[in-house]
Formats: C-alpha cells, sequence, structure tokens
C-alpha cells in the first residue's frame, strides 16, 4: 500500500476545528499513513494524537510550528520529530502561551477602539487551555456580524497594517530552529510561499534557516500549483533541503484543504520523511 504523508496540520490544541482524536480519525479516514499534528507553538494535542494514532494504524510523528521574527516579520517553522518534554522547548511554549495571551488582550482593546466590545472574552472562553490565535478572532467577528468571512475578518481587522494587527515579541528564527534541533527535531520552513518575499529576500532567508540549522523546505502544500512546487523544490535542490509534504488542515470546513490531499514530491527531492526515519 502506498505511504500517505501529511506532515503539517492543527488540531483544538491551537486553531484546528478538530480534537486530536478526531483529527487522526479523519487523517485514516482520508488514507493517510504518517501524520505530523503540527499546531501552532504548543505540544498540548500530541498525547491524545498518539493514543488514538496507535488504534488507528497511523504513525504519528510528533511536532510543532513555531512562529518566529527575522527581520520584523513573522515566519512558521514547522519542528518534525521533536521531543515535546525538551526542557527548553516545554519551556518556550509556555511563555508562548503568555505572549499569545497578553497579544490576544491588546487586540481586543484595539476591536473594542473599533466599537467591538467583548472580544478577550469571548476568545479565552473559545480557546480554553489551547493557544489563542487570531483565527479565534476571526471566528469571534465572524459570530457578531461583523464579517461575512474568516478571510474578511483578516482583511479587514486582522491582518498586518489593519486597524487590530499587534506585533507580537514571537522567538527568534535561529533560536526557534534550535529549539527543534536540540529537541531532536528536524525544523522546516513553512509554506514559504506564503511570505511573498522576493528572490532577494527567499535567498537571504533560506541562507540564514540553513546556518542556523534548518534542515527541510514544505515543497508541496494545499492548494500548490505545478509551477510552484518547481520553484520551491528549485530552492530546496540549492539549499540542500529535504522537501516536505502538509496540507495545513484546519477545518473540514474548508473545502480546498483536505488531509492527505497533497501532490507528489518531485522525485529528485530528498523527502523530509528518510531523515524522520534515520531519526527513528
Ligand atoms: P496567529 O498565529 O495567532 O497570528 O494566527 C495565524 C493563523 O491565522 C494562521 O495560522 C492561519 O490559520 C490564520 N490566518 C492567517 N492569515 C489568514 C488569512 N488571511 N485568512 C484566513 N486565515 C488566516
Ligand atoms: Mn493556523
Ligand atoms: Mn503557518
Ligand atoms: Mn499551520
Amino acid at each position: 500500500m502506498a505511504e500517505i504523508y501529511d506532515l503539517h496540520c492543527h488540531s483544538t490544541a491551537s486553531d484546528g476545528a478538530l480534537s486530536p482524536t478526531e483529527l487522526i480519525k479523519r487523517a485514516h479516514e482520508q488514507g493517510v499513513t504518517s501524520l505530523a499534528l503540527t499546531d501552532h507553538d504548543t505540544t498540548a494535542g500530541l498525547a491524545e494524537a498518539r493514543a488514538t494514532a496507535a488504534a488507528s494504524g497511523i504513525k504519528l510523528i510528533s511536532g510543532i510550528e513555531l512562529s518566529t521574527s527575522w527581520h520584523d516579520k513573522c515566519f512558521h517553522i514547522v519542528g518534525l520529530g521533536i521531543d515535546p518534554d525538551y526542557g527548553p522547548l516545554a519551556q518556550a511554549t509556555q511563555n508562548l502561551q503568555t505572549v499569545r495571551l497578553e497579544r490576544a488582550e491588546k487586540i481586543a482593546q484595539k476591536l473594542e477602539k473599533k466599537r467591538i466590545p467583548g472580544a478577550f472574552e469571548a476568545v479565552k472562553r473559545a480557546a480554553g487551555d489551547s493557544m489563542i490565535t487570531r483565527t479565534h478572532f476571526a471566528d469571534f467577528l465572524l459570530s457578531q456580524h461583523h464579517v461575512s468571512t474568516q478571510q474578511e475578518a483578516f482583511d479587514r481587522y486582522l491582518a498586518r497594517g489593519k486597524p487590530a494587527y499587534v506585533s507580537t515579541p514571537w522567538a527568534e528564527l535561529e533560536q526557534a530552529i534550535n529549539w527543534i534541533t536540540e529537541s531532536g527535531g528536524i525544523a522546516v520552513l513553512a509554506h514559504p510561499l506564503r511570505y511573498k518575499l522576493t528572490a532577494n529576500w527567499m535567498k537571504r532567508l533560506l541562507t540564514a534557516f540553513k546556518e542556523a540549522g534548518g534542515q527541510g523546505i514544505e515543497v508541496v502544500t494545499s492548494r500548490i500549483s505545478a509551477d510552484e512546487i518547481k520553484l520551491v523544490a528549485g530552492y530546496a535542490a540549492r539549499f540542500e533541503l529535504a522537501g516536505s509534504a502538509g496540507s495545513d488542515f484546519h477545518n473540514p470546513e474548508n473545502q480546498w484543504v483536505e488531509l492527505g490531499r497533497l501532490a507528489l514530491l518531485p522525485p529528485h527531492i530528498k523527502p523530509v520523511w528518510e531523515l524522520l526515519e534515520v531519526q527513528g
């Protein structure tokens, strides 16, 4: 049977709609054989995912998607095969929960200035013990009929440059890569085309990423064209990075993104799962 890898997705531990158990069940239904759960800045969903994965025969890779800063911009680094109990990583996720809570308070204050009260209480309630993300704010704005789609919530309020945007002190890119690699994991640059970098900045980013110990890049993501895969595969080859494949699944209501529904990695790219297998 063919192996189907999906090395990037979210559960209710961050901004996903499905619990780790529901996510594993859906991955199984979609024929995924190896899944990495990569919640934003938290590993809290991994224990539940591991228990369910064992029962359904899915190979679970312990993952995380760390928010990082580099040159004043936010970049997402996926860690694969991490040890969630590694002290500095566990400490970092704990700090990030506070950073996110404080950011949420500031976002809510900005919304209040736009005559939208009650956001902080609402997102705190919705997130519970999980990481509060801008997705929670988007859902709140949607529920209060201030916007009619999640996308509109970002476009009108939450995206950089919009009235409720709050710049956040994420970890430095190099620091985040260190936490991942020192915990035994592989650092992968997530969705490289989403940052809208010029070719020159992309090369600078990949140089810094590689120097800091980054080993992989997401070559295959959801909704990527054949030309885009070629472009990212070119970066992977040039910077000697392994290629990853991840859907970034959040919510079954998004009809464009499904667990495991991904193009194949180009044959000349070294699959990141080969590094994971060596790692054991
Ligand atoms: P945060 O990490 O709290 O800043 O939230 C970022 C999350 O918001 C991302 O992981 C996406 O799930 C979501 N997001 C960011 N930009 C958009 C957008 N333009 N439309 C919809 N969702 C978005
Ligand atoms: Mn997200
Ligand atoms: Mn991301
Ligand atoms: Mn993601």
